[in-house]
């Protein structure tokens, strides 16, 4: 069995900071000694890696990524070994991709397709997520057989109507049949129906580029859904986690229900905190490069949700990473902007971009791994076993240098993606090593992993709820 010594680092967690050394020993932390000179123990480890400087997080978890999804005729751009490698580059060492069930099709069987994806192509551990699009009889059963399996949290959507759209009814007896088992709801809402008629008044005025995928999605529409969504959520006592919050309107009915003590939850993602409806109505098409649903939105909603995050009515930072090429994907859309694939690249830049935030003042460093880590592992069931930096953790753990400087950009980036939704923007702080499950991923630059070391986790239940 291998062992590391983390010495002199300042280790960060949840509750604040601690300066002291950390022992892994094969897979697992087994011991965090604040600081002395333990020249005893780094004496007989196999590595020592000094961490004079930096900082010692718990790896990240990604709790919203879609590698190698199939989305309007093609797929997102990431296979989950190239998806997996970036999240590693970027502090990453945990993802929850979403199985998608197609209408007419079984939820075990779909799990099973989503297994056969990842199977020995991931550099970093994972989980799933399962998106219920056709719910009957046999999907109500089989979602009793999902959890028993580790995946208990249910997707489903109020958006995309025809696809992957359910109505109210059929989010109401998949939430009651969740609520049976204890998981968890996930729900993207936007109300698509409304959504579609607006699209096609646009079109048919010739208004096609980008900006208008924005315009036709307007935050009243993702703030009428998610109020709806806590609704059924509450006749039907289940839980429920809103996806991609990015509107003002939306975080007020999540904050309303949080106050009467419902269980209600929710995440933002990087590109709702840093870019706007003004990337998405960049001239040339460049706009397509931004368009993702909910949209990007103006540029005032964006301080509301860094204060939600800070007063725990958002209470996760995911990427919803779902990358699509600009060249012949995002393509799809030109002259109709309802054909551009949805979804930005952004898996290997969560932890630098929330640290720009934390450089910015806008988050204090332990709610940076409180946002990134540790109520992930908590809300999604995997907790003590990530999330956190203790003995008896598995050894998932970033040596983050908050003083190096970086440009974020196509050219050095890692995900399988021809262009950046940040090229050109400054960082501050940067990912000096990964250790994935003790296994050194990244280290000063290189790549030391392989496809295949990450393994399935099956994972508990929401541990947030009374
Ligand atoms: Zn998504």
């Amino acid at each position: 069995m291998s062992s590391i010594y983390i010495k002199s680092g300042t280790v960060v967690s949840a509750t604040g900071t601690l300066d002291a050394d950390v022992v892994v020993e094969g897979e697992k932390i087994t011991a965090v000694l604040p600081r002395e000179p333990n020249l005893a123990i780094s004496a007989i480890a196999d590595r020592v890696i000094d961490a004079t400087g930096m900082y010692v997080l718990p790896g990240g978890i990604d709790v919203h990524t879609h590698m190698e999804m199939p989305f309007g005729g093609t797929f997102s751009a990431d296979t989950f070994e190239t998806g997996t490698r970036a999240a590693a580059w970027g502090g990453t060492t945990t993802i929850i991709d979403f199985a998608v069930q197609a209408k007419g099709t079984s939820l075990l069987a779909t799990l099973d397709k989503w297994h056969a994806k990842a199977d020995g192509n991931c550099a970093i551990d994972y989980g799933f997520h399962m998106i219920v699009s056709d719910v009957n009889d046999t999907t109500l059963k089989e979602m009793d057989a999902c959890v028993a399996a580790g995946v208990n949290s249910f997707k489903m959507f109020m958006a995309y109507p025809g696809v992957l759209y359910a109505t109210d009814g059929e989010i109401l007896v998949a939430m009651q049949q969740a609520a049976r088992s204890g998981a968890t709801v996930m729900m993207h809402a936007e109300n698509g129906i409304a959504i579609d008629q607006l699209v096609a008044q646009a079109l048919a005025a010739g208004r096609t580029e980008p900006v208008n995928h924005g315009l036709t999605r307007p935050p009243e529409l993702e703030g009428e859904a998610t109020s709806r969504a806590i609704t059924l959520a509450k006749v039907a006592k289940c839980p429920v986690y809103i996806v991609h919050l990015s509107a003002a309107q939306a975080l007020e009915a999540v904050a309303e229900a949080r106050d009467t003590g419902q269980n209600v939850f929710a995440e933002t993602c990087p590109q709702y905190l840093f870019l706007s409806l003004d990337d998405l109505a960049r001239p040339e098409f460049e706009g397509a490069k931004f368009v993702c649903s909910p949209p990007l939105r103006p540029k005032d909603h964006q301080d509301t949700l860094w204060r939600a995050l800070r007063t725990n009515d958002l209470s996760v930072v995911s990427t919803d990473h779902c990358p699509f090429c600009f060249k012949d994907q995002k393509e799809l859309g030109r002259g109709d902007f309802s054909k551009i694939p949805n979804g930005m690249p952004g898996v290997e830049h969560r932890m630098d971009l929330l640290h720009a935030g934390v450089a910015a003042g806008q988050l204090t460093l332990p709610r940076w791994v409180e946002v990134a880590s540790t109520t992930p592992a908590r809300m999604f069931g995997l907790y003590p076993r990530k999330g956190v930096i203790a003995a008896g953790s598995d050894a998932d753990i970033v040596i983050y240098d908050p003083q190096a400087r970086q440009t974020l950009s196509a050219a050095t980036h890692h995900m399988n993606v021809d262009y950046s939704a940040y090229e050109g923007m400054e960082i501050t702080g940067r990912v000096v090593t990964t250790v994935s499950r003790g296994r050194v991923v990244i280290d000063d630059g290189a790549y030391h992993g392989d496809p295949g070391h990450g393994i399935f986790l099956a994972r508990g239940l929401n541990q947030y709820l009374l």
